[in-house]
């Protein structure tokens, strides 16, 4: 089956056709640092490198780019920094925030057993014209006034979204439906009110780069269309990030990289993911149900997160449930159990399949049951199809003993006793003191240790 793959702009499931299938290119929005992230948050990170991993085993692991950037000039960040650092000069605080937010969101990712995108640019990195020649934001702003698309106005540079007459095709919102309402005052300067800023000055401290229209900083969306223009191309394959992103973030990146390259188009597949909430609330640090990527590995393995996330479809909205990710995390014990000694030779055709169309990770999660059942019936071509395809969608990365032991340690059982008692009570039974060795196994249960008896041995786990 091919790779399709369901549109926002076109508003319709298509057939994916790469513009060069050996090289295969995708830009996901990245975050804007200067919190932890939230497992909301964790929803892109983890579809996209799925969609990643696909791209990967269906064109070839070095025929697919991946860019992720990462938000590092913001005035939430300014915010944060003078909050958090006020006795340092404010540039100083600023680079202190965006380092340990951007390696703490890197740690997360990874634990959530995501790959590392192929590049990872920062936008401070795209403001002014670089050695490299790449992208960069200063360029694509003259770009957009020499063109007419753009002008300065009340001390900034904005965009004319007049002079693009499709304007809006991505969120359907047309311009004329557009009112000039309350904010016309704020807004004076502006030809009309949805005309939004490429380039504002800065004052006093706030971070600012010398620029034809004096020293100042790029707006939010101008530095998507520079950094995927520098690694990605004028138009490239598959755009992506949550819901919230298409208006007006993403409208406004369609309309500054085609103007700016006089394209028809800036990607040709642009893909969103819905929100999830918390035991059916919205999250939201006012009603204290904000939970952070970080504290929940703190309780449980990335791969249970993982795995708890993908039960949903990424276009349907999700309920972030504890009981779901009691359920995944005893899924994914037996996953282990039955497979995590092998590597598996190739995925399974119906898991590739079901991801195929459109990422349809319900439906690759209950492949994976019916695998699993199969393997553990004694299929062993199942059981290495199984492993496979636990392995290529991010599972697996532990050995048993590494999931086990990580298991114990949370439970805080002393893995050396149980082992001492379990052979003191081989020791009972090979001598026929049967009440020595019941004794024993009954101290184990009091701990929470249950064991099993087979011709190979005495095997134990965790009671659940
Ligand atoms: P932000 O740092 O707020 O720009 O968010 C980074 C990414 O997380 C964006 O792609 C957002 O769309 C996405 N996102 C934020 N909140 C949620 C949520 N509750 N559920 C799913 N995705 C989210
Ligand atoms: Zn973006």
């Amino acid at each position: 089956m091919d790779l399709r793959l369901y549109d926002t702009l076109t508003r319709e499931k298509r057939s994916f056709v790469p513009l060069d299938p050996k090289n295969v290119r995708m830009y996901v929005c990245g975050p804007t640092v200067y919190d932890f992230a939230h497992i909301g948050n964790a929803r892109p990170v983890i579809v996209f490198d799925v969609l990643f991993r696909l791209l990967r085993h269906l064109y070839g692991a070095d025929h697919v780019t991946y860019v992720r950037n990462i938000t590092d000039v913001d005035d939430k960040i300014n915010e944060r920094a003078a909050r958090d650092f006020p006795r340092l000069p404010l540039n100083e605080a600023i680079r202190k925030v965006t380092e340990q937010t951007a390696a703490q969101f890197g740690s997360d990712a990874a634990a959530l057993g995501s790959l590392t995108p192929t590049f990872e640019p920062r936008a401070t990195d795209f403001v002014l014209p670089r050695a490299d020649g790449k992208a960069d934001m200063i360029t694509l702003i003259q770009q957009l006034i020499a063109r007419g698309h753009a002008y300065e106005a009340g001390g900034e540079v904005l965009f004319d979204v007049r002079s693009m007459p499709d304007y809006g095709a991505l969120s359907g919102r047309k311009l004329k439906e557009q009112r000039p309402g309350a904010r016309v005052a704020v807004d004076a300067h502006k030809r009309s009110p949805l005309d939004f800023v490429l380039w504002k000055q800065s004052s006093g401290d706030e971070p600012g780069w010398e620029s034809p229209w004096g020293r100042g900083r790029p707006g939010w969306h101008i530095e998507c269309s520079a950094m995927s223009a520098a690694y990605l191309g004028d138009v490239f394959d598959i755009h992506g990030g949550g819901i919230d992103l298409i208006f007006p973030h993403h409208e406004n990146e369609i309309a500054q990289s085609r103007c700016a390259h006089g394209t028809s188009a800036m990607a040709n597949y642009w893909m969103h993911n819905e929100f999830l909430q918390i035991e059916d609330a919205k999250m939201s640090k006012s009603l204290g149900n904000f939970v952070t990527i970080r504290d929940l590995l703190a309780d449980w393995p990335g791969e249970v997160l993982r795995l708890n996330m993908l039960k949903a479809h990424y276009r349907s909205p999700m309920d972030w449930t504890l009981k779901g990710l009691e359920e995944s995390a005893k899924t994914l014990d037996d996953w282990y159990w039955v497979a995590a000694d092998l590597k598996g030779e190739k995925a399974s055709d119906a898991v590739i399949d079901a991801l195929s169309d459109d990422l349809n990770t319900p439906q690759m999660i209950a492949t994976l049951h019916a695998l699993r059942n199969s393997a553990a019936s004694g299929n062993e071509r199942d059981r290495s199809q199984f492993a496979a395809s636990l392995r290529l969608v991010g599972f697996l990365s532990e050995s048993a003993e590494e999931w086990k032991g990580r298991k114990q340690q949370a439970s805080g059982i002393d893995t050396k006793q149980v082992d001492m008692l379990i052979s003191d009570r081989a020791a009972a039974r090979a001598r026929k003191d049967f009440k020595e060795s019941d004794r024993i196994r009954d101290e184990l249960a009091a701990m929470g240790v249950v064991i099993k008896d087979s011709k190979e041995g005495t095997t134990w786990e965790i009671a659940r």
